[in-house]
């Protein structure tokens, strides 16, 4: 693989994000570090971490070490559920934890409709985003329902919605809704978390071996094309320039057109309705 290409998009504030990077959860800390330090080497510029993944320090070490300048990367964090109350605090926490005097972007990581403080959250954020200290901000896990909440008691539209999406969860309603109010996709679990037998499905590998690529590579191509944005995790060097080596093919409408068919509604992680 030469050097890295990675395009940005340009999210609804103006600031761009690099369409492809890097997710760090279920990382321990020495594995973070590691994987982040060649991630960074490889020419990735985009990390996602989180509070809850208990490795923003190891992310930040990473990044230290690196020597590459701050504002050629692009760093997310997400405020976790039990945090929403003073996300002010969280905020500043992880900032310390990551040893970073800013964030690119900013995350309510669920929407918890249980204890309904994620209006006030999102105010949060609104703030936060003022300072210097933060570019963007956003949401995870959000569906139509909790991004309607947010819009209509504050008007202030998220960056980007990061949410379950992967062709066996193609989540085509939300993804309309967004694309109309410009709110950009992060897929989570883009390949199917290793959970799956997605990797095996005929469509994928049939394009994986007329373009002589990988399955893994197929599907995080197919993601591209749909204008989402991807972090795939690995702790293998090998399989991180793998999926970094996308940028070289392309899918046809037909082949898009299989793997659109793939979907099956089906959920691998927590339902956001649920999840406290
Ligand atoms: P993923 O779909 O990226 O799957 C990761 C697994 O896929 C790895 O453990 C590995 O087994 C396998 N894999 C990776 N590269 C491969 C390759 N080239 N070939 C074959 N198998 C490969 O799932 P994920 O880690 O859940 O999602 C990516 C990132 O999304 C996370 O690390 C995290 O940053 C973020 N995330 C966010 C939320 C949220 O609630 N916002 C939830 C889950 C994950």
């Amino acid at each position: 693989m030469g050097e890295l290409h990675i395009p940005n998009l340009e999210l609804n504030d103006g600031n761009l994000i690099p369409q492809l990077g890097l997710g760090v959860w279920k990382l321990k800390p020495g594995d973070t570090e590691r994987i982040v330090g060649d991630a960074l080497e490889l020419g990735y510029r985009h990390i996602d971490t989180a509070r809850i993944y208990e490795n923003e320090e190891a992310v930040g070490r990473a990044i230290e070490a690196s020597g590459i300048p701050r504002d050629e990367l692009f760093v997310t964090t997400k405020l976790w559920n039990t945090d929403q109350e003073d996300p002010h605090a969280a905020f500043e926490a992880s900032l310390d934890r990551l040893g970073l005097e800013k964030v690119d972007l900013y995350l309510i990581h669920w929407p918890v409709p249980s204890r309904g403080h994620a209006v006030s959250a999102w105010r949060g954020l609104v703030e936060i985003v003022g300072s210097d200290r933060c570019d963007s901000i956003g949401v995870s896990n959000f569906e139509v329902e909790h991004l309607n909440e947010l819009l209509r008691e504050t008007g202030v539209v998220p960056t980007v919605n990061q949410v379950e999406l992967h062709p066996l969860h193609q989540r085509r309603e939300l993804r309309a809704f967004c694309a109309e109010r410009d709110i950009a996709i992060e897929a989570w679990g883009p390949l199917g978390q290793g959970k799956t037998d997605l990797l095996e499905r005929p469509a994928i590998v049939a394009a994986a071996s007329l373009h002589g690529k990988t399955p893994a590579q197929v599907i995080l191509r197919w993601h591209l094309q749909n204008g989402t944005i991807v972090f795939p995790k690995t702790s293998s060097r090998d399989r991180l320039a793998e999926n970094a080596d996308v940028f070289d093919f392309e899918l046809s409408p037909d082949e898009m057109a299989a793997i659109d068919g793939m979907d099956e509604q089906r959920r691998l992680g927590g339902d956001p309705r649920e999840v406290e």
